[in-house]
């Protein structure tokens, strides 16, 4: 039926007979095709964290990080009024190190690990795995769910959300900018290489409403707009849900703080920047993440948000060079380089430190959790 010739590689052939029976597709169907393929897609298939996979994210780099997350969580729940009973979910929990680090650090702050069930949104069989075996010797109960709104809601029961690196993995649509008005940038197949590449869909007064007005007058030809729909979607899902429960909501991501323009889909393979569209499945596929966007879903739907922080800021105010500090009373000299490094790793501008950034949502009668400084607008 196809004519499109087979390569090494099941999905891209997939990919390319789509396009061929139906025409280009969005960006937003290559990343679900590329990132969540039932057999093929790169989370689907393999555990991409660590130093020999593809990218390192921060509960890597340093136990820190989730320790600190932790506490943040900790007197989240006591400025709730310690509640007896909370649900402490994480979006995208990787291999579970994150959550691993945080429930060690919180296990002196009494009451807290009693009232915990821990709920993982996770579509990786793989990675939930490692997330098990990651909790098991905390003893404290904890769920698989495919999507946030699966996790049930239980009466007088808040929630804290954690989300590292999660809302970047989540497909986006681009539009650009023409003569006229905006065209879809789809992934269509190149008629002379057979290779996929890039088009533009038509331009249409339709596409020309996607973009938020506040920037469309600004516009000059050849400007990108991103918007990730899942993203938006998950945002008002998880404010509604701290209205009605009440709780507070932690999101951590590279991104900008205001939403702005630019093309920002990036593949990473093996620590290296890599050609977006030549091995769907096999490289991480992300796009920055619009903090503006989420906020702004999160306060529609009735919900609270802080002030964007850089990741530098947020983790200085929770303590980080004094955790650093204690951990290396205790390391050998070699043990205490390695925990400046992360410890620059994590905090320093030409590091994670500003690229990063952190986004709290809170239930309308919620206490503002730790970190809220002013309100976004
Ligand atoms: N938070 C971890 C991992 C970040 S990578 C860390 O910081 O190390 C992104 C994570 O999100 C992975 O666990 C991936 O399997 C998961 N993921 C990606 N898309 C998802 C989706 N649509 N729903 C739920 N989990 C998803």
């Amino acid at each position: 039926m196809s004519q499109v010739p087979e390569t090494q590689s099941p999905l891209l052939d997939h990919i390319k007979r789509r396009i061929a029976l139906s025409g280009p597709i969005s960006i937003a169907d290559f990343m679900n095709e590329a990132l969540a393929h039932p057999e093929y897609g790169y989370y689907r298939k393999q555990d991409p964290f660590g130093r020999a996979g593809d990218f390192i994210t921060a509960p890597e780099v340093s136990q820190m990080f989730g320790e600190l997350i932790g506490l943040w969580a900790a007197v989240s729940w006591q400025q709730m009024g310690c509640p007896p009973k909370i649900d402490l979910v994480e979006l995208g929990p990787g291999r579970g190190t994150l959550m691993s680090d945080a429930l060690r650090a919180v296990r002196n702050v009494p009451g807290f690990g009693d009232s915990l069930t821990v709920r993982f949104v996770e579509t990786s069989p793989v990675l939930r795995t490692h997330q098990q075996t990651a909790i098991m010797a905390y003893g404290i109960p904890a769920t698989w769910h495919e999507a946030f709104d699966d996790i049930p809601t239980r009466a007088n029961v808040p929630a804290i959300v954690i989300g590292n690196e999660f809302f970047d993995a989540l497909p986006i649509r681009q539009f650009e900018r023409g003569d006229h008005g905006w065209a879809e940038r789809l992934v269509g197949v190149d008629a002379k290489s057979g290779e996929l590449g890039f088009v533009r869909g038509r331009e249409t007064p339709v596409t020309d409403a996607l973009i938020p007005a506040t920037l469309r007058g600004t516009a000059k030809k050849g400007d990108i707009y991103e918007s990730c729909a899942p993203a938006i979607a998950i945002a008002d899902q998880i404010a509604r849900r701290l209205n009605e429960t009440h709780g507070a909501a932690l999101f951590i991501d590279y991104g900008h703080p205001s939403s702005a323009f630019g093309d920002t889909l990036q593949a990473l393979k093996g620590h290296e920047y890599h050609p977006v569209l030549s091995d769907p499945g096999d490289a991480d596929l992300t796009a920055h993440v619009d903090f503006a966007a989420i906020a702004r879903a999160m306060n529609e739907a009735g919900g609270r948000t802080g002030a964007v922080l850089t990741q530098g800021t947020f983790l200085r105010m929770l303590g980080i060079e004094q955790r650093a500090e204690l951990l290396k009373t205790s390391a050998d000299e070699q043990q205490a380089v390695a925990i400046d490094q992360a410890l620059a790793r994590l905090i320093d501008a030409d590091q994670m430190g500003t690229l990063f950034k952190v986004l709290i949502g809170y239930g309308r009668e919620t206490t503002p959790p730790p970190c809220v400084s002013g309100v976004a607008g």
